[in-house]
């Protein structure tokens, strides 16, 4: 497809100077970062950890973070990036490339991305994927890869059901919606693999403790998690 590069800033609409890309400088300095890269057992651990437990504890977790906070009141600019990037009059994929690199470099000195072998984006339905035209997930992990030279693999995980519907209330109801929405293509391929599975918001983990569960029968294949935000209050 055709990427379009906006010339103004895509939150404040500032005409963009030289070395700004995507965003201002000073709307980048406004995101509110999770500082997750300097936490050992970091919030979005701490969210696995529990949700692991919850289904019997045989999913291979191993770490996770998050670059910014995405609520309403911190994840203000965040949320604006993310939403018109997705849903804006002219949607922007290279928006979430920028993020996914700009974040992947301030993860450079935690061990998040040590050693990962795959980048793999949570994948859209088909029919999603066709109605927006780009899956953003992959674009995270494309600009990841550029930070990090690490592949991306979009091939093995795919969904095979839509969530847009699901209930809200509960988590259980959630989580038992959740659960068959994917399905790993030629598991054998994934076996001793480290794998860090990419979506753009974290909020209750449970579409990506769902594709998780997925990965839980393949042999020595562990998994960890990285979203550009987090949805905590
Ligand atoms: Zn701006």
């Amino acid at each position: 497809m055709d990427v379009l590069v906006p010339s103004v800033c895509v939150v404040c609409e500032r005409k963009l100077v030289q070395e700004e890309h995507v965003l201002c400088s000073s709307c980048l300095s406004s995101i509110v970062r999770t500082e997750h890269a300097l936490i050992q057992n970091n919030g979005i651990d701490m969210l696995f950890a529990d949700l692991v437990k919850n289904v019997g504890g045989s999913v291979r977790y191993q770490h996770g973070g998050a670059w910014g906070f995405y609520n309403s009141n911190r994840g203000q600019t965040l949320r604006t990036l993310i939403e018109k990037g997705k849903y804006g009059s002219r949607p922007f994929p290279e928006v979430f490339e920028h993020l996914g690199y700009l974040a992947a470099l301030e993860f450079v000195d935690s061990d998040l991305f040590d050693d990962i072998d795959l980048l793999v984006p949570v994948p859209l339905h088909p029919h999603r994927l066709r109605k927006r035209g780009f899956n953003q997930a992959e674009w995270i992990c494309r600009g990841i890869s550029r930070a990090m030279r690490i592949p991306i693999d979009t091939e093995h995980l795919v969904r095979v059901r839509d969530n847009a519907h699901q209930a809200r209330s509960q988590f259980d109801q959630r989580f038992e919606n959740t659960v068959r929405l994917f399905q790993v293509r030629y598991p054998e391929e994934w076996k001793n693999k480290h794998v860090l599975l990419v979506d753009d918001v974290i909020t209750s983990g449970s579409t990506l403790l769902s594709c998780m569960r997925q990965l839980t029968p393949i042999r020595g294949c562990t998994v960890s998690v990285f979203a550009l935000g987090w949805a905590h209050n």
